[in-house]
């Protein structure tokens, strides 16, 4: 709906129509194949992802002006595994739970939404086969394990036997973790931390609550600019910064500043860089182009009275980086001030910590931040030297390095020396592994995938913020990152159910 919903694409079907006069069905297959390209350009895999859903939502649009019937899945009506090469978002939305016992394609990704959704329905799916839907006959019996990603054809007595105790324990623990949503996060001993959740997009807003998240640790405004790269957008943003906050609201929103550069540009900004992560990225940007950076601000100070917003600056190196946003900010709250138009004048202004120099640099940027949030993906990359998108180093991106837990620790506790509010919003946090050395460590909160609020709530309810200080003084201690795996398995088993960690 959000796709057909987007002014640019009606307005650019209308014109095809009459400017070129083309029928209707010409000009949105034209309209919406120029989409798909322009997402095929962009090198982020997520963003790769929503390529099925403009496809999907084409295919849908045409049956409707060519008047065609779509197959249904919906009708299925006898239990049974689904093996194909792809399936849609919509088709998979569709799917009935009670009947579709699992499925398994040849294509999609980790993040695509075809897996997005069938996590939501808590359908088990094994998605990008590659040649799987080829080999397999109707009638043959499979097993999809979902949590490891693994599909077997035929399986003998042993494996089905194994497969349907993993599967009992699997859904006692979902039970258990659903009643959660209501709880709130805190230990055993009476700690108490706040569960938010990362976004890319303002429509999943809703969902945070329903996963018992309280608001949003990590807005990645970028995916708006991605998705509409040429645009004079400061409306577009102004909606979705809205949106968010009014459905969270009283919650706070966390909302990061374009965070461009690195493996997400849009064409018009991409520089012919030998190091793109060390190059022209984010707060970079921002300053050096402030006619972006402004209209980003004036957009969410003008959404700023809707709810409460916090401003996050990312890939933040120097303290003087945060002084030049606070004087475009205050020149921009003049002006909306002049127009008469109301902001929260006392929106937290934040910084990022995913590099060396802000982590080692802490002390020199709290007195000018108001709080800070910790970017574990990033902090790793730039900490080991290790780019976090390539496959040759992937061994190497090691986020429980000893290295990035002491730059984790010393951030937390200067943060908190100087009483200010510290988060973490790399993918460590949605990691159950990682959980009790985080809550040891008494930060403010955990910012974690959607669909990890509940797994981590359910975890950081069964320990003691005690046992989790140990932790920390034993892990800070260990000298590799072997040792350390060791002691948070050591730590979560009995905990965490094994069998699901990842
Ligand atoms: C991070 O670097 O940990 C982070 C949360 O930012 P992103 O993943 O968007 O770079
Ligand atoms: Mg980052």
């Amino acid at each position: 709906m959000l796709i057909l919903d987007d002014p640019t694409i009606q307005r650019d079907v209308r014109d095809r129509i009459i400017n070129d006069l083309v029928n209707a069905e010409y000009a949105v297959s034209k309209v919406l194949s120029e989409i798909v390209e322009r997402f095929q350009k962009i090198d982020d895999p997520y963003m790769k992802e929503r390529i099925a859903d403009v496809r999907d939502v084409g295919r849908r649009l045409m049956s409707q002006l060519l008047g065609t019937e779509r197959e249904v899945l919906q009708n299925v009506d006898h239990p049974l595994v689904l093996v194909s090469k792809d399936l849609d978002p919509s088709d998979t939305m569709n799917l009935p739970p009670d009947m579709v016992m699992g499925f398994a394609t040849d294509k999609g990704g980790r993040t695509s939404h075809t897996a997005i959704v069938a996590r939501s329905l808590g359908i088990p799916a094994v998605v990008g086969l590659r040649d799987l839907a080829e080999q397999i006959q109707p009638g043959q019996t499979l097993i999809v394990d979902g949590i490891h990603a693994h599909v077997i054809v035929d399986p003998d007595p042993e494996e089905v036997l194994y497969y349907s105790q993993l599967r009992k324990k699997y859904l006692d623990t979902e039970k258990t973790i659903a009643l959660n949503a209501e709880e709130s996060t805190v230990t055993t001993d009476g700690f108490q931390i706040e569960l938010s959740a990362n976004i890319e997009f303002s429509q999943e807003a809703e969902q945070v609550r329903r996963y018992g998240g309280t608001g949003v640790g990590l807005f990645r405004t970028e995916y708006l600019k991605l998705l509409s790269p040429n645009e004079n957008d400061e409306e577009t943003q102004f909606q979705a910064y809205k949106h968010v906050l009014q459905v969270l609201d009283p919650d706070p929103v966390i909302i990061r500043t374009f965070d461009l550069g690195g493996d997400k540009f849009p064409g018009s900004l991409q520089g012919e860089e030998a190091n793109p992560f060390l190059g022209w990225r984010a707060v970079r940007i921002g300053l050096d182009r402030p006619e972006i950076m402004r209209t980003q601000l004036r957009a969410i100070l003008r959404a700023s009275v809707f709810g409460k917003a916090k401003l996050l600056l990312p890939m933040v190196t120097d303290v003087g980086q945060v002084r030049e946003v606070r004087e475009h900010l205050s020149a921009v709250k003049a002006s909306l001030g002049e127009r008469g138009v109301s902001y929260d004048d006392g929106m937290e202004v934040g910084i990022m910590v995913e590099t060396p120099a802000a982590s080692m640099g802490i002390d020199l940027m709290l007195p000018e931040v108001d709080f800070v949030s910790i970017g574990t993906n990033d902090l790793t990359q730039y900490t080991l030297a290790v780019d976090r998108g390539s496959p040759y180093v992937a061994k190497l991106y090691d986020p429980y390095h000893p290295v990035v837990l002491r730059q984790i620790a010393h951030v937390v506790r200067e943060c908190t020396k100087a009483d200010t509010w510290v988060g973490i919003c790399g993918q460590m946090a949605s990691e159950p592994l990682a959980v009790p050395f985080l809550v040891g460590l008494e930060m403010d909160e955990l910012s974690v995938v959607l669909p990890r609020i509940p797994d981590v709530k359910s975890l950081v309810r069964v320990i003691s913020l005690e046992q989790s200080k140990t932790l920390v003084d034993k892990t800070l201690k260990a000298g590799s990152s072997g040792e350390v795996l060791e002691l948070l398995r050591e730590f979560v088993k009995g905990k965490y159910p094994e069998v699901l960690l990842d």
